[in-house]
């Protein structure tokens, strides 16, 4: 499928006709300094051609029809369009139409450099392309994953909710993309895997990523938060800004400038925002441009510490953009002390490494370092281009078999050793009530579960026994009980906190095993060909209840022969949701994307 990617700045825009499987790009076309006297657009074959344009649409009259007469007979299938902000609405790409128009318009305080500029491309290629589908992905939308604890602002809680102040994440796109590669190359599933991507060009963010869901980023509610960026500051102490502003006469919108503008590498350095420059300076001697590497580097390395503590452990460090494709001092200085997290650098490697796109992925760690450096081509717009196949080509599918809901309540999974020991020797769970899923039962046994700080009796044991042993809570059971349980797929205990069973027969202390369930929807092979999704996608389901209508995003797909159609949420979300016995789901449409990366690179 052949994808026009667009991605407009406010006096610049990228377009490209890339084909979404290979990311081969069939034409391309650049444009700057739109709404300037000279503004010029460079094509591959002629890149210094003239251009009259006052605004976007203006600059799309003419470069569109050029771009795609460049791409010859090829029928383009649909428009992505890069959009940095999609708030608290957008977690997955989106076909665009006059109300996602509206929603983006309405996100523009959010994010006032980016979102207009965005917004006129998307007006204007729609009133020019009206006839193909277009569609929407979002620098936020990987980021929607974000725990509450890691999306929260220690700030008043009523104002943060009136003006959308939290922490938003962004480059979600590149991120996704470089993990799905890394994950390809080590021939692991993401969701096997536990990695920190530091996407490093003239912005630069790094994001922990928990077997395949962003749980921290750098970046918070603007692209300001964060790492050292060429032109913005990062993490700043707030203090320190509103001294600046008093001291210097400067309002908001003076401040803002300083910040986003003229700090950063340039600010430090005094000698612009290249990197390049800046290790050549600093090479001759020079003071400031060596202080800017120190205080760049020594920021990373401290995320990555701090992320590495989020996840609990380390798989693989992913370095990508300008900075962390080509810099080798970059990558040599940050990774100094991370032999803690099990990550040695081979410093001939990484040397010569520069990932390109015929080289994407060149591995910089050691042959025995246990955690691994990964330099890896980022591709934003290949990425765009997958993302939009995806959800044009799943644009005809009729999806229209209802989801049956059931409410899982607190319940426990044991291991044969681990029910002997609390229920007696030899002893056999005993079926009470057989379970929706063919094979699972209710059992008679009941244990109590003791948390350090409360406990709570009468948890029911389901069947049959199983390799590992799991708690399965929900929330408020998790603060009731003073555990810190992670948000996790069933089955799935790594690095959990354990927990102290008590039985008739004795006592055990569980080392890990406590989870909060992951929503999750059961299927059998012919229900995901109905619904076109595969086992691990990841859905929205609109829930249709007497209640209240929601959505539930972020929804694990589970397929096997053995399941039968029903979707399981915990106490806290059917409550949430006021949801009762035999409600329903329905898959929304749109958001049946989860993971067409992976798939493509696969
Ligand atoms: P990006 O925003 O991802 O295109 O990254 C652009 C930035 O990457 C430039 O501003 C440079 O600072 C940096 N960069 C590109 N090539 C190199 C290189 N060979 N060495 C150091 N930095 C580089």
């Amino acid at each position: 499928m052949l994808i026009l990617v667009l991605n407009c700045g406010s006096s610049s825009l990228r377009a490209a006709v890339v084909d979404h499987a290979s990311g081969k790009r069939v034409a391309r076309a650049r444009v700057e300094r739109i709404g300037e006297a000279g503004s010029e657009v460079a094509y591959d074959d002629d890149p210094a051609a003239k251009l009259v344009a006052k605004n976007h649409e203006e600059a799309l009259a003419e470069v569109l029809p050029a771009l795609i007469g460049r791409a010859g007979d090829a029928q383009l299938a649909g428009i992505g369009h890069r959009v940095v902000h999609g708030g608290e609405r957008f977690t997955q790409p989106v076909r665009i139409d006059e109300d996602v128009e509206r929603a983006i318009a309405e996100l523009v305080p959010l994010a006032p450099l980016h979102n207009p500029a965005n917004l006129a491309g998307i007006v204007a290629a729609r009133r020019l392309l009206p006839a193909l589908p277009h569609v929407a992905v979002f620098d936020t939308a990987f980021h929607g994953t974000l725990p509450p604890r890691a999306r929260h602002y220690a700030v008043d809680a009523e104002l943060a909710k009136k003006h959308g102040v939290r922490r938003y994440g962004f480059h979600g796109t590149s991120h996704a993309f470089v993990a799905a590669r890394a994950a390809v190359h080590l021939d692991a599933p993401l969701s096997n895997l536990r990695l920190i991507t530091c996407h490093l060009g003239n912005g630069a963010s790094v994001c922990a990523i928990e077997y395949g869901r962003s749980v921290e980023t750098s970046m918070g509610m603007t692209p300001l938060e964060g790492l050292v960026m060429g032109t913005r500051s990062g993490d700043l102490d707030v203090g320190a800004a509103l001294h600046i502003g008093r001291a210097e006469g400067l309002d908001y919108d003076g401040l803002d400038t300083l910040l986003n503008k003229k700090s950063g590498l340039a600010g430090l350095s005094g000698a612009g925002n290249d990197l390049r420059d800046i290790e050549d300076r600093a090479a001759k001697g020079d003071e400031r441009a060596r202080l800017a590497i120190h205080v760049f580097c020594h920021r990373l390395r401290k995320y990555i510490g701090a992320y590495a503590a989020v996840l609990g452990g380390l798989d693989a460090i992913v370095f990508t953009g300008g900075i962390g494709q080509n810099s080798a001092l970059v990558r040599h200085r940050v990774a100094r002390n991370l032999q803690i997290f099990g990550a040695h650098l081979d410093e001939d490697a990484n040397r010569e490494a520069r990932a390109t796109a015929e080289k994407p992925v060149i591995r910089i760690s050691t042959d025995t370092s246990r955690a691994h450096v990964l330099v890896v081509a980022t591709d934003e717009e290949h990425a765009i281009a997958a993302d939009t196949a995806k959800l044009v080509g799943g644009q005809d599918k009729v999806v229209s078999k209802r989801i049956p809901i059931a409410i899982s309540a607190r319940h426990i999974h044991l291991r044969q050793e681990t029910v002997e020991t609390l229920f007696g020797p030899g002893h056999k769970l005993t079926p009470l009530k057989d379970l929706s899923q063919p094979g699972q039962y209710a059992c008679a046994e009941m244990l109590e579960v003791v948390g350090p700080k409360r406990s709570i009796s009468g948890v029911r044991v389901l069947g049959p026994v199983r390799p590992v042993d799991q708690v399965e809570i929900s929330r408020t059971d998790e603060f009731f009980l003073g555990v810190d349980a992670p948000v996790r797929d069933s089955g799935d205990v790594r690095g959990s906190p354990g927990i102290k069973l008590v039985g008739p027969h004795g006592s055990v202390t569980l080392e890990q095993g406590v989870i909060c369930a992951r929503r999750h929807i059961h299927m059998a092979p012919e229900d995901a060909d109905h619904f076109g999704v595969s086992d691990g996608d990841v859905v929205e389901v609109a829930i249709d209840s007497e209640g209240r209508d929601l959505v539930f995003g972020d929804v694990l797909i589970r397929v096997s022969p053995k399941f039968c159609l029903e979707m399981h949420v915990d106490t806290d979300e059917a409550n949430a949701a006021e949801l009762k016995p035999k409600d329903e789901g329905a898959l929304v449409a749109t958001g049946a994307l989860a993971t067409p990366l992976r798939r493509v690179l696969r």
